[in-house]
Parts: structure tokens; sequence; C-alpha cells
């Protein structure tokens, strides 16, 4: 049995990068297997380390692979399916970190956006980087308003980093962050991932991953994952424009444990772990936020999340 690494799946097949020579093999995974996780709409995800058998055709070469096991993910970032509520698509399986790229214009930076994306790494400790693109046309209200959003993230623990694929300012920074690492990128579209990337690596020439098949129902666009090496070491695993990020995969208390600041807090709420931060009595988040040492906007994107996955049971003792 030989091992690899996905570097991209379309669906049926995955490419994988085989471990020994560093070939590439298209592989497939058998029927039974697909059904052993559920609520998963893809079992195999970029990232992912497999055994696999090589196949030979009727004349002995050997074309390509059958997948026999996935070995355990040392993480992995997922996101509700946007098709099925209940059920989840993984991102990519085992990576080192994670790049939001976003900007303050062109299109209007997303808050909202930042803290569900950030809400999608927190449950595995995945460290994040925010990276604000297109410095080269910030006016003066733009970089104060990058300012503003540093100090919302930086002092809980998220790097931020201003960037031109434009200029090149910034990218150095950034290339620092991803040398000898796995990184997952991901960003609403655009907000210029793929300008990045070209300026940085222009070898990869990153198409925006996507791809139109025809099916019986007419044109629909597919868009998958795909990891690329990097000239400097390290990985990079591109993904494709995230329109939206909903969370009905989520119980209310995931959500209240992986805002990490609010978490922290926790401790001092009087209901401990399981406060919501809403109106309890002793609440030390409401205190926080009182006090304006936690942000209102991270907190007010806290509440619509919980608002929307609302569970009545969960709410119950707060009435
Ligand atoms: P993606 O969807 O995030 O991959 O975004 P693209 O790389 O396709 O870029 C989207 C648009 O933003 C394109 O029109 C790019 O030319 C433009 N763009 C990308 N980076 C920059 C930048 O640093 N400065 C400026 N002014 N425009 C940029
Ligand atoms: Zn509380």
């Amino acid at each position: 049995m030989l091992e690899g690494i996905v570097i991209k799946s379309t669906g049926s097949w995955y490419n994988v990068r085989r471990k020994d020579t560093n070939a590439v093999v298209r592989c497939r995974i058998k029927g039974k297997f697909r059904l052993k996780e559920k609520n998963l709409t893809n079992p195999v995800a970029v990232g992912d380390v497999v055994s696999f058998d090589l196949e030979t055709d009727g004349h002995g070469v050997e074309s390509s692979g059958i997948i026999h096991k996935i070995h355990d993910r040392r993480n992995y970032v997922a996101r509700q399916s946007p098709r099925k509520l209940h059920e989840i698509h993984l991102l990519a399986a085992n990576v080192d970190q994670t790049v939001l790229f976003s900007t303050i214009v062109e299109p209007t930076v997303k808050v909202g956006f930042i803290d569900r994306f950030l809400l999608m790494t927190e449950p595995h400790d995945i460290p994040t980087v925010i990276v604000f693109n297109k410095k080269d046309i910030y006016d003066k209200v733009a970089l104060a308003e990058y300012d503003y959003l540093k100090n919302i993230y930086v002092p809980i623990g998220y790097k931020t980093l201003l960037v031109s694929a434009v200029t090149g300012e910034g990218l150095d920074d950034l290339r620092d962050l991803l040398k000898d690492k796995t990184t997952l990128l991901a960003g609403q579209s655009g907000v210029g991932k793929s300008s990045v990337v070209n300026t940085m690596q222009p070898q990869l020439d990153l198409h925006t991953g996507e791809i139109s098949d025809y099916s019986g129902k007419g044109q629909h666009t597919t868009t998958f994952a795909e990891m690329h090496p990097l000239s400097f070491g390290g990985y990079l695993i591109d993904t494709p424009g995230i329109k939206n990020l909903s969370f009905n995969n989520l119980e209310p208390m995931d959500v209240t444990h992986n805002f990490r600041e609010f978490f922290q807090l926790s401790k001092n709420c009087r209901f401990g772990g399981s406060c919501s931060h809403i109106n309890e009595p002793g609440c030390a988040v409401l205190d926080a936020l009182k006090k304006e040492t936690i942000s209102d906007s991270r907190y007010q994107n806290y509440l619509k999340i919980l608002d929307e996955i609302g569970d009545i049971n969960f709410w119950e003792r707060n009435e």
C-alpha cells in the first residue's frame, strides 16, 4: 500500500501526490467508504493523508489508484454545505494555518464575514492571518478603517497584514508567513487572492479553480480546492471564493465557545462556560462590552449568528 496527500478533489476523482516519488496519481474511493460519515458532503479533503493501491489496466500499466484509508486528521476546516443545511463540506485537512484575504474597499470590507470565517478555524485552534489587499487604492478613511480593524483583531491574537498585489507592498511579510507551512487561502471573490498569489508566485498562474461541467439539468459550475507547492518552501491550498457562511451545522454552544476572547472571559461569568453572554446576571462578557474592552462589532456578529441558528431549548433558562 502506498501513502500520499490529496492535492485536488474533483468530486469522484482525487489527485494524490505520492510520498515516495512525488508523482501525482488519480485515485478513486470505493463505494462503501462514502457512506461512513453521513453528514459530510465530501469524504476526502485536500490535505488528507491517504493509503492507496495502484490499479493496473489490462496491459500492466499503472494509471490510477484506489484509496483504502484516510489517515486521522490533525485538524480540518469545514463549512456548512451551501446546499444542504445540516451537512458539512470539508475545505481542507491538516493545515498549519489559514490566510483570510480581504480588502477595505472594492469591495467594501465585510466584518461579519471575517468573524464568520474565524468561527470556522477556531474549533481546531488553527492560526489565522487576515490579509487586507489593495492598499494602493486606500484613501485616508480606508487606512483609518484598517487601523480600526487591526485594533480589534491583533489584541485577540489574529495577525493582520496590509498588502497590495499591484505595488507588491507587504508581500515579503506574507512570504515569510507562508514559508515552509501548509496554508489554506480563502476569501470572498474579488478581493484579489489570485492576484496576490500570482504576483508572489507567477509560475503558479492561478486560475480561479472554477470549472464548468455539463449535467443533465443544464450548465452548472463546480469549484474545487487545490494544493500548490511554493518555490520558497511550503504549500498553498487555494479555495474557491466564498459567497457567505452559515452555521446551521453548529450548536449555539459551539458559537459561544469559539469567539475566543468571549470564551476566555467566560471563566468569570457566573454560569461559566454555559453562559450565552446575552442576558445572564454576572456575565463577564456583557461587563467587558460595557467597559468597551471587547469589540462591539464582534459581539453584534456573535448575536447575529446565534440568532440565525437559534435553538429554543438552549435559551429557555433565560426566559
Ligand atoms: P480573487 O477573486 O480574490 O481571486 O480576486 P482577483 O485576483 O481575481 O482580483 C479581483 C479584482 O481586483 C481584479 O480586477 C484585480 O485586478 C483587482 N486587484 C487585485 N489585487 C489588487 C490590488 O492590490 N490593488 C488593486 N487596485 N486592484 C487589485
Ligand atoms: Zn457570560
